[in-house]
């Protein structure tokens, strides 16, 4: 997968040279470029913002260097899915991270200050895909760290990134079973610790009761942190057991 990454800031990008990113980065899993937008102003002082039309506090990034920048990443003809951070757009969910893992280029575009001219978006939205993203209901400085969760969240879906590819399928909100579930508590060795054993069932051996457990905890845990996920359960997904839970 290719990711062109546009920002104030390249240097906020360190970390994606650590960890299963950089290893992934390093396999050729994952074709990353960093791009200084200030690389595309023409005055002496590398200007990227200006005052907001209609007034108010805080500035607004300016759209020409944004233009200049598209145009040459994404020259005519080339489509990448370009997403945009921002507080205002859709909520960045698992889903939306399994459809753009199956995408082979997505362009990033970090907005700083009160956001980019949205001329920008409407512009690129006649070449190319452009989605506004929100990470949640809070307000970030800049875009980079909403760009960051997003590549991770997405590249360790990719194909060879992580050593093992079942283990996200029993993620929180992995599509299918646990599409609207929490994964439930984890232990590993050893098994008492100060004075905490690990639940019997883990150590039993008897793989169905196992998997029983595993759905019950799940189910328990998200009525008690996220009770609207339970709500959106799918009713033919649950069976009797889950309703005694
Ligand atoms: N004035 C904007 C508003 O109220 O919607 C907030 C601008 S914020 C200070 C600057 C930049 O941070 C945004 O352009 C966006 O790139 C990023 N950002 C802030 N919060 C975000 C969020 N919840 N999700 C994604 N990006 C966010």
């Amino acid at each position: 997968m290719k990711l062109d990454i546009v920002t104030i800031f390249p240097e906020y990008f360190a970390p994606l040279e650590v960890s299963l990113l950089g290893k992934a980065r390093r396999n050729g899993l994952l074709d990353v470029h960093v791009h200084d937008l200030r690389d595309w102003t023409h005055d002496r002082h590398r200007t990227v913002d200006d005052t907001p039309y209609g007034g108010g506090p805080g500035m607004v990034m300016k759209p020409e260097p944004w233009g200049e920048a598209l145009d040459t990443i994404a020259p005519p003809g080339a489509t990448p899915r370009m997403i945009v951070p921002t507080p205002s757009g859709r909520p960045f969910t698992q889903a939306l991270a399994v459809e753009y893992a199956a995408e082979p280029w997505l362009l990033f575009a970090c907005g700083r200050y009160e956001g980019i001219d949205s001329r920008v978006a409407d512009e690129a939205r006649t070449r190319m895909p452009v989605d506004e993203v929100s990470l949640g209901d809070f307000v970030l400085a800049g875009g980079e760290v909403a760009v960051l969760v997003m590549v991770e969240a997405v590249g360790r879906l990719l194909p060879g990134v992580l050593g093992n590819a079942d283990s996200v399928a029993d993620d929180s909100f992995a599509p299918g079973a646990m599409e609207s579930l929490l994964e439930g508590p984890v232990y590993t060795k050893p098994p008492t610790w100060r004075e905490r054993p690990v639940p019997d069932v883990l150590l039993s051996g008897h793989h169905g009761a196992i998997a029983r457990w595993r759905r019950d905890e799940a189910l328990r845990r998200t009525a008690r942190n996220r009770p609207e996920l339970v709500a959106r359960l799918d009713p033919a997904s649950l069976d009797k057991h889950d309703l005694d839970v």
